[in-house]
């Protein structure tokens, strides 16, 4: 018993010198995730009150959360993330990152975790001259740089001229300008942003062109943030969480 008790101070004082190792770490589980906040509803600032918000953020704060870790968000440019996560500056970058084998080849994807595709916002006079994708032929479009629209722009319109900008915002805004006759964007960002702006001078075609997944973005050799995530992920699939955040963001899924 007396050896006991003083293994059992001495453990006390060991912890004191190294602030009580296991707490210590309790306090110290946070990923470092990037994302790039100008593509509402999945980031964005809102401007009430400048917070970082979006189902991206709820997204990943729940899956991290599910593992007892806390999330430190940073945010930079769309082509900055992938680069940030190859030099270990995140260990985790969200932004509806399409899945794609390209990408597959710098970095490792979670499972996916949200039904996407690309879209056409075209300049409302062209309304009835550009029906379909096809019609883009020979047009000015506005893209974001890096994004899997950008690629659809360069590669698969014909004679496109391509113009390219480092948010999503900003195509918007040459849109509505008329700098460019279409911008081509993940579509469930031009409802979203139809929706809140309701613009007069823009029209969408009604179709996705392309069908895409989103998943989280990780280090190909970084195993523990995989496994992090890919658990975290799973419980929240399981146990309504995803569910709710789904339905805040885009209401009840069909
Ligand atoms: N889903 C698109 C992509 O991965 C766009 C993402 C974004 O602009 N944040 O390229």
């Amino acid at each position: 018993m007396k050896n006991k008790v003083s293994t059992f101070a001495k453990s006390l004082g060991l912890c004191a010198v190294l602030l009580c190792g296991v707490s210590a770490d309790a306090e110290e589980q946070v990923l470092r995730v990037g994302t790039e906040p100008a593509f509402a509803p999945f980031e964005y600032i809102d401007e009430s009150n400048s917070e970082l918000v979006g189902f991206d953020i709820d997204l990943i704060k729940a899956v991290a959360a599910a593992e007892g870790y806390s999330v430190e968000l940073s945010q930079m440019p769309f082509d900055g993330l992938i680069p940030a996560v190859l030099t270990g500056q995140l260990e985790a970058a969200i932004a509806g990152f399409t899945i794609t084998d390209e990408r597959k080849k710098r970095v490792a994807f979670s499972a996916p975790y949200y039904d996407a595709g690309l879209g056409v916002l075209v300049k409302a006079e062209l309304k009835d001259s550009i029906k379909n994708v096809a019609d883009l032929s020979g047009h000015s479009i506005c893209v974001q740089i890096g994004t899997s629209g950008a690629l659809y722009a360069q590669n698969d319109v014909k004679d496109a001229k391509v113009t390219q900008f480092n948010t999503s915002t900003e195509t918007y805004m040459e849109l509505a300008k008329g700098g460019c006759d279409a911008v081509i964007n993940d579509k469930p960002v031009h409802e979203y942003y139809l929706a809140k702006t309701k613009p007069q001078n823009m029209h969408m075609l009604p179709e996705f062109i392309t069908s895409e997944q989103y998943g989280i973005v990780i280090g190909k050799n970084d195993e523990k943030t995989q496994q992090i995530i890919a658990s975290g992920l799973k419980k929240i699939q399981q146990n309504g969480t995803y569910n709710s955040i789904y339905e805040k963001w885009f209401g009840a899924k069909k």
